[in-house]
């Protein structure tokens, strides 16, 4: 059996990144670059007020209060024609172009005017003060952006300041997913006598959406070899599959056997995780294949831990690891397996630190306690009891910082 670590090596390496596609700007959100992006202008393209005042020379304060003959007003959005002499000055306002003779900005604030021809400028400045210079941002024909650059609304912004209407980034992977299981029905059903109702399709689609990837739900595969055989072939015309269950020792477990008879490479099967021993991960032609276990908190955690770093790969993302941190523990667990144990865990940062409790769980099947956890506590195998007081390794999902973080009483 491998250890986390190893399996997530594997996986990587077995991982092509998109090709790239060219897409309006907008639609660049949560995609990674596949070029470098060069400026077509200078940022800001001319001087500008980077206050409401007046422009003028700076040197006309060497002594102050000053008085100086208002010539013009500019408005952002105009170029002003006339020129600033000396003892002249124009009312300016934010993002309007500096007049020419003017070096220098006095806010409104430290000024006082009696009519719309004369201001007194009550404090000194000093050439270039609340003046944004051309180009001090950026220039133009340099590289703001690398390829490999994740776009965020921030990084949207830039985009649209160097004009790009378009960009090329790197195509979102098409992620079929495929639950397996004769007691499984629909969300809509009421269960039967042995019947549960499939939740390991919505996890998966919302994990899968979440990285920015394109969720294929392939719906539920019974328990019967052929039927599997279908629809996991079915499946193999996206970039990535994800099956869940049958996968462990059971009679009907049958992913296996059907991924051997279609040819599949398969390059492990279990992985020395809690919860989530039996994980499959193969491949047949270019399509990634991850077998993850039926029981909704190991499917899911199986998926964060070891699939979600292979589809931020494949997304042109250059780090793909998930973010940990040392947390201080506050409520004493144990832990008595001989696997790297992931539990469901509330992490939140006080004062400087982050605190880290467990939730408490009734283990695999407890969607109740995983929906309650915003982080995993990454218990290693040595330890068996795990005090208060203690820094442990904690790996944070993304509802970590969606506000997810616990605010109230910790
Ligand atoms: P398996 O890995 O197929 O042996 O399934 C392990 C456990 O997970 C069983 O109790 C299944 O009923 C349950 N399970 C399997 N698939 C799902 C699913 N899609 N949604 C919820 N529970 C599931
Ligand atoms: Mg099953």
């Amino acid at each position: 059996m491998i250890s986390v670590a190893r399996a997530i090596e594997i996986v990587l390496s077995h991982v092509r990144v998109a090709p790239a596609e060219c897409i309006p700007l907008l639609q660049a959100m949560h995609r990674v670059l596949a070029e470098n992006i060069f400026s077509d202008i200078d940022m800001p393209p001319f001087d500008k007020a980077s206050m409401d005042g007046y422009a003028f020379r700076s040197a006309a304060t060497a002594s102050v209060p000053v008085n100086l003959r208002v010539v013009g007003t500019i408005a952002a959005g105009v170029f002003p024609r006339f020129e600033i002499g000396s003892g002249q000055a124009a009312k300016i306002m934010t993002g309007a172009p500096l007049p020419a003779g003017a070096d220098c900005v006095q806010m409104v604030e430290k000024t006082e005017s009696e009519s719309a021809e004369q201001v007194q400028i009550l404090e000194a400045v000093v050439p270039g003060q609340h003046v944004a210079k051309q180009g001090e941002v950026l220039r133009a024909d340099t590289c703001v952006l690398k390829a490999g650059s994740y776009v965020s609304p921030q990084t949207l912004a830039l985009l649209a300041t160097v004009g790009h209407e378009e960009v090329s980034t790197y195509k979102r992977p098409r992620v079929g997913i495929l639950v397996t299981g004769d007691e499984l029905v629909d969300v809509s059903e009421n269960p039967g006598p042995g019947q549960i109702r499939n939740s390991n399709a919505a996890a998966l689609f919302a994990q899968v959406r979440e990285t920015g990837a394109q969720a294929i739900p392939l719906g539920i595969a019974s328990d019967d070899l052929q039927e599997l055989a279908s629809k996991i072939r079915e499946g193999l015309a996206n970039d990535m599959l994800l099956v869940t269950g049958g996968v462990s020792m059971g009679e009907f477990d049958f992913v296996e056997q059907v991924l051997t008879e279609i040819g599949a490479e398969i390059f492990f099967k279990k992985v020395n995780i809690k919860p989530g021993k039996p994980a499959v991960f193969a491949k047949v032609g270019e399509t990634l294949i991850f077998g993850l276990p039926g029981n909704p908190v190991s499917a899911s955690t199986v998926f964060e831990v070891i699939a979600r770093p292979a589809l931020r790969k494949m997304m042109g993302f250059t780090q793909f690891g998930n973010v940990k941190v040392e947390a201080k523990l506050t409520e004493a667990f144990k832990s008595k397996t001989r696997r790297e144990n992931y539990l469901p865990g509330q992490a939140a940062w006080r004062d400087g630190t982050f605190l880290v409790r467990p939730v408490v769980s009734k283990g695999s099947a407890d969607v109740r306690a995983h929906a309650l956890s915003n982080c995993y506590l990454l218990a290693p195998p040595e330890t068996d009891n795990f005090e208060p007081g203690l820094q442990i390794e904690v790996m944070l999902r993304s509802d970590f910082w969606c506000g997810n973080g616990f605010e109230g009483e910790f």
